[in-house]
């Protein structure tokens, strides 16, 4: 049986992928602001900082694979909350947790992108410049004159910044070369705890519902989390860098003539 670090893992699709590993008899070591093994928030470094360290003790050094699912929505108000825990709660604890996935010898990660990385249009490239420096206020203020919608360009700066990270470090030797594959999943809209707090808001709902999705029907997070437990098993062994788009053909609406 293997251990599994998994952020978010008190709601959503973070949980259901936790309550799945779980079930299959594997240990979960979760991470979230509350009801979770190690008990953190991620948008402060220390928090960060003290979250991969508990990890990383409670696993004795070696980590089977890891899951970051932790993220905000793109809600008004919380730029800053969005950039700090979607993109350095994914890179930072990456970083930090390298050692122990590789010290498994074969291990695998699932980060957490989301269709709006291919979807959104006009996310301003310093955004996502700033954010691959290493810098979150930065990257927010570049999304200023977006007003009210600065935060869905944060949040989808976000998404691109992390997956851009993640192909970048996925194919390096300290990561390919150790045996730690890195792979994302991108969801398109999925019931969650998420979406439904922004169904539930006027100024959001209409721009959510208008939104194509070819399959006919909003995403389930049971399905989403199979999609996850697969993306760790021995199948991704061969897969490094890769984004797989569970999204109900959103995507593919959009971007059919890009390949
Ligand atoms: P959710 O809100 O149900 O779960 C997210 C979890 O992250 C929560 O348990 C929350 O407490 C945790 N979290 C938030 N801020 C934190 C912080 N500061 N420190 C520690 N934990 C924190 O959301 P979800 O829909 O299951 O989303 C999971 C991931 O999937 C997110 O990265 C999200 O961006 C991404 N995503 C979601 C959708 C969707 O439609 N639901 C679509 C695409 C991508």
């Amino acid at each position: 049986m293997s251990t599994y670090a998994v952020t978010g893992s008190a709601s959503g699709m973070g949980k259901a992928t936790a309550d799945k590993l779980r079930a299959a008899g594997h240990t979960v070591i979760g991470v979230d602001l509350k009801d979770a093994e190690v008990v953190a928030d991620l948008s402060t470094a220390e928090g960060r900082a003290a979250a991969a360290k508990a990890v990383v003790a409670r696993a004795d050094g070696r980590l089977d694979g890891a899951v970051l699912a932790a993220g905000l929505g793109p809600h008004p108000g919380r730029e800053l909350l969005i950039a700090e825990v979607n993109y350095f709660g994914v890179v930072e604890l990456l970083e930090a947790w390298r050692p122990a996935l590789a010290a498994a010898g074969s291990s695998r990660v699932v980060v957490f992108s989301s269709n709006s990385s291919t979807t959104v249009p006009v996310v301003p490239k310093r955004t996502i410049a700033a954010f691959l420096a290493g810098d979150a206020k930065k990257a927010v203020a570049a999304t200023r004159l977006f007003k009210d919608n600065a935060s869905a360009m944060v949040y989808a700066g976000s998404k691109i910044a992390v997956t851009r990270w993640l192909r970048r470090a996925a194919v390096r030797p300290e990561w390919a070369g150790a045996g730690i594959r890195l792979n994302a999943i991108a969801p398109g809209a999925i019931l969650t705890p998420l979406l439904q707090a922004q169904l539930d808001d006027p100024h959001q709902r209409g721009a959510i519902e208008a939104f194509p999705i070819p399959v006919g029907h909003l995403g389930d997070a049971e399905q989403l989390a199979d999609w996850v437990v697969f993306l760790l098993g021995p199948a991704a062994e061969f897969m490094a860098g890769s984004v797989v788009f569970v999204d109900g053909g959103t995507d593919a609406y959009f971007r059919s003539e890009d390949w």
